[in-house]
């Protein structure tokens, strides 16, 4: 019986499972891939705090995990696949049919970007194609670049990448945006912002170096053309991973799951941290916050219910 299992291995899970351990409750962690989550596939973080020169993405992960282990946390891989509840004892099933009993649950398995699944888009990951202007914005000074997408995330964003860049295209597949009109009035106020109306991307491509171009289609004339850009940045939305939880949680309208001031989730002793949660700013320093928090709130579950 543990007293807390971390579900996911991002830095939420990481930083929950360094504060339960610390705390000396017996905790296990179960990750499905690699512990850092997405952060381990981020070529470089700038905006870490700790980090002056910056770090990689793996070495990152690598010293949260060195550090929670330190303290006695317990890691496994393993994918979750159903959790059940017996008189306040939770029960954690994986896909290979192991299974786990513990007083409280970190929900902390995150959000992934939807990917556009077009040609160039795995190859130039890390090089120019990005799912995050906040994480990446600033390596692309006075360039010129696409954003993918016609949402309030799209142009919230491209405005954002106009700090940085010399031109903005965004591009959007109807012939009006989806964002709120304040959002579309400065879209359109900005001249570094250019709107490409009715397309779609169709390839991007590029050389060592990393994106040199975007092919893009005319959905109503069907011409093809192509913008020289050195990086696509891609709005396509995000899936929690939440599947899994199958109504054990109360989620939003988005599947992200709701949670209280300390992490507490509508269930009792189960908490979630990190991407997975509803929340405003996606972002590594704001899911080692959660994971914090989250931590301290089950051990404090623990000490009036068990
Ligand atoms: C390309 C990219 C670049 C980024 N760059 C930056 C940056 O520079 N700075 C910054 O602050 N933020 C950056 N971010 C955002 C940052 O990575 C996330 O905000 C952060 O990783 C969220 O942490 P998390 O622990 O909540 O989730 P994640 O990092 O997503 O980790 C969740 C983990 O849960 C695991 N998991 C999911 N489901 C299950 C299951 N059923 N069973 C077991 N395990 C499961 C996943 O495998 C994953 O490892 C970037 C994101 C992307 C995609």
């Amino acid at each position: 019986m543990y007293d807390t299992i971390i579900i996911g291995g991002g830095p939420a899970g990481l930083t929950a499972g360094l504060y339960t351990s610390r705390a000396r409750l017996k905790s296990l962690l179960i990750e499905k891939g690699f512990p850092g989550g997405q952060v381990m596939t981020t070529e470089w973080v700038e905006n870490y705090p700790g980090f002056d020169e910056g770090v990689s993405g793996a070495e990152l992960s690598r010293k949260m995990e060195k550090q929670a282990t330190r303290f006695g946390l317990e890691i496994t891989q393993g994918s979750v696949i159903d959790i059940s509840i017996d008189d306040n004892i939770k029960k954690i099933t994986l896909e290979d049919n192991n299974e786990y009993e513990t007083k409280t649950i970190i929900l902390a398995t995150g959000s992934n970007p939807r990917l556009l699944k077009i040609e160039g888009e795995d190859t130039y990951r890390g090089r120019g194609v990005s799912y995050c202007a906040t994480c990446d914005g600033a390596f692309f000074k006075d360039e010129q670049l696409a954003v993918i997408g016609g949402g309030d995330s799209a142009v919230e964003e491209g405005l954002f990448l106009t700090r940085f860049a010399e031109t903005v295209y965004i591009i959007h597949r109807r012939d009006r945006l989806r964002a709120t009109k304040i959002l579309q009035e400065r879209a359109f106020a900005n001249p570094k912002i250019k709107l490409v109306w009715d397309s779609v991307p169709e390839k991007i491509a590029g050389d060592d170096s990393g994106v040199q171009s975007l092919h893009i289609k005319n959905v109503k004339t069907g011409e093809q053309s192509r913008l020289d850009i050195r990086g696509v940045f891609i709005y396509a939305g995000y899936n929690p991973n939440t599947g899994f939880l199958k109504g054990l949680v109360s989620l939003n309208e988005n599947n992200y799951i709701i949670t209280g001031e300390n992490m507490s989730t509508s269930t009792p002793g189960i908490f979630a941290a990190g991407d997975v949660r509803e929340k405003s700013l996606k972002q590594i320093a704001t899911a080692v916050g959660d994971g914090a928090t989250a931590g301290v709130a089950a051990e404090k579950y623990i000490e009036e219910n068990f």
